[in-house]
């Protein structure tokens, strides 16, 4: 049901942005390509990539690609001339990978600045296959939106490796920011607005959430939820310290499943009421998949994301005797064991369409200052994961053989794609876009080193985990930065890629609310 509900959505959105742009279909490329007389093949190209497995938009297929300048020009079966050709044999040829959700270089936590600013994240990101990031510009209450992305902007703009965009946190809805600097922001690219249900300084009250989801609805732009009952976790975070239980452990008890279940059930409420679509992000368990479950079979556009921590790691790695399970702390927690069947299902029939990292990248050695009596409550939130997301999820899913290699590419990167207002400019293999590329060794073993990988966080919750399968080539842009373990690329080149508004929430573009159908 939930599948099908997907294909109304981006399917359709496909076929008109091809029109509209003047986009070739790819499915139409090959054969028309082919014709020795085509003057596109006459000119050399910048760069081919040859005899790789290539996963076009319609499905994984042998093709030789051509790149002009920092775009796809050509898809065929020919040999065409090259200044630069990549053999790809026996490797496949991915779109570049879209990292959705993760922070960077985030305002600080108790005086501490996260570990990556935009050029380790972004560098960290390249090396794991990664083309396109979707940070956070992230408003708290007292704070201007636009003087937030503004700073943002720069911090990224000299540091940035790949190309990104922003999504807005937004903190405090005020007069100011919903007439004013919301409306402009939108129009300058940003049209997903993150909201949080939890968190001091950030959480958002019903009602506050109601006229954001107006606004969004208004706007035609997404709004992504933060969803954990916040009260629970404050109730529960109390009641535990009067007790002294204080262990790690306690972390995940505070942050019960059935809180973000009645979370997502609100968010998912909110969005029926208001008739605009919503993305939950990082759901962490098999209650809340159900839930969304629930809701998409009812015909609404509610669409969610899971994270490699709900995959890979489990409460009992938060549960340690020593503080190292510090190291997997984060919101949600993760979940135990028990639940991971059901995420997989979830993934497997479309109800969680976007897999992204939540890169939150803070230092061990922050989170366990103050010793080993620190309570789980002053432990920072948070995990890295921007390099290691595709080569885990590859290893569960190819090697492992739990998905399809077209539904590892839609979860990653062709998806977040279209729900974010960047396909396909991003996110596809197909003429016109952007010569992004990863290419990975299916077979290349690798086991996870924290020495091994380009963040700035002096640990990797992943650490000695071997998987199967690596990216050994980022092109980004038609320019290859990153080859078997050698970077090429410079930090500032990556660019702001403005966003536009995305189609699922464009369908409600409409000039008001009819009121009358309360
Ligand atoms: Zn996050």
């Amino acid at each position: 049901m939930s599948s099908w509900l997907f294909g109304i959505f981006l399917d359709g959105w496909e076929r008109r942005t091809y029109h509209s742009v003047g986009f070739v279909a790819t499915n139409a490329g090959p054969s028309m390509m082919s014709d020795p007389r085509n003057p596109v093949l006459e000119q050399a190209f910048d760069l081919a990539i040859v005899g790789g497995t290539v996963v076009l938009p319609d499905g994984p297929t042998r093709i030789n690609v051509g790149v002009r300048g920092q775009r796809i020009a050509w898809l065929g079966t020919d040999v065409a001339q090259a200044r630069r050709v990549i053999d790809a044999k026996g490797k496949l040829v991915l779109p570049g990978g879209i990292d959705s959700h993760c922070h960077m270089d985030q305002q600080p936590w108790e005086g501490r600045s996260s570990a990556d600013d935009f050029r380790s994240g972004t560098l960290s990101a390249l090396c794991g296959g990664n083309t396109t990031i979707l940070p956070f510009a992230m408003q708290m209450r007292g704070q201007s939106l636009q003087a937030v992305v503004d700073d943002y902007h720069e911090r990224a703009a000299s540091k940035a490796h790949i190309d990104y965009g922003f999504h807005l946190i937004v903190g405090d809805p005020t007069p100011a920011v919903l007439t004013r600097e919301l409306p402009q922001l939108i129009e300058q690219g940003c049209t997903s607005i993150k909201i949080y249900l939890t968190y001091e300084g950030l959480r958002l009250d019903d009602y506050e959430v109601l006229t954001l989801l107006e606004l969004a609805r208004r706007e035609g732009v997404l709004v992504m939820v933060h969803a954990e009952n916040d009260a629970c976790i404050r109730w529960l975070t109390d009641r535990l310290l009067e007790q002294r239980r204080t262990a790690l452990k306690y972390h995940v008890t505070s942050h019960p499943e059935i809180g973000e279940r009645e979370a997502t059930f609100r968010a998912i409420s909110f969005a029926e009421l208001i008739d605009t679509p919503i993305l939950i992000v990082h759901v962490s368990t098999g209650i809340v998949v159900e839930e969304i479950r629930r809701a998409q079979a009812r015909g609404l556009p509610i669409f969610a994301e899971t994270c490699p921590q709900y995959l890979f790691l489990s409460s009992d790695e938060v549960d340690t005797v020593d503080m190292s399970g510090a190291k997997c702390v984060c919101t949600p927690p993760p979940r135990d064991r028990s639940n991971q069947p059901a995420m997989w299902r979830g993934l497997t029939d479309g109800t969680l369409a976007v897999f992204s990292s939540d890169h939150s990248p803070w230092n061990y050695a922050h989170k366990i200052e103050g010793g080993p009596d620190k309570p789980f409550s002053k432990v920072v939130n948070g995990i890295p994961g921007i390099e290691t997301r595709l080569p885990l999820f590859f290893s569960a899913t190819q090697s492992e053989g739990r998905l399809g290699l077209q539904k590892f590419v839609d979860l990653t990167t062709t998806t977040p794609a279209k729900l974010y207002g960047l396909y396909p400019r991003k996110g596809a293999i197909a003429i016109g876009s952007d010569a992004d590329f990863a290419i990975w060794d299916p077979d290349r073993e690798v086991v996870i080193r924290n020495e091994m990988l380009h963040h700035a966080v002096d640990y990797t919750p992943y650490e000695g985990v071997t998987v199967r399968g690596w990216p050994v080539m980022t092109i980004s842009r038609g320019e290859l930065l990153y080859d078997h373990g050698k970077v090429s690329s410079s930090a500032g080149r990556g660019r702001l890629v403005p966003c536009a508004r995305p189609l699922v929430a464009r369908k409600s573009l409409t000039p008001a609310l009819d009121f009358g159908r309360w």
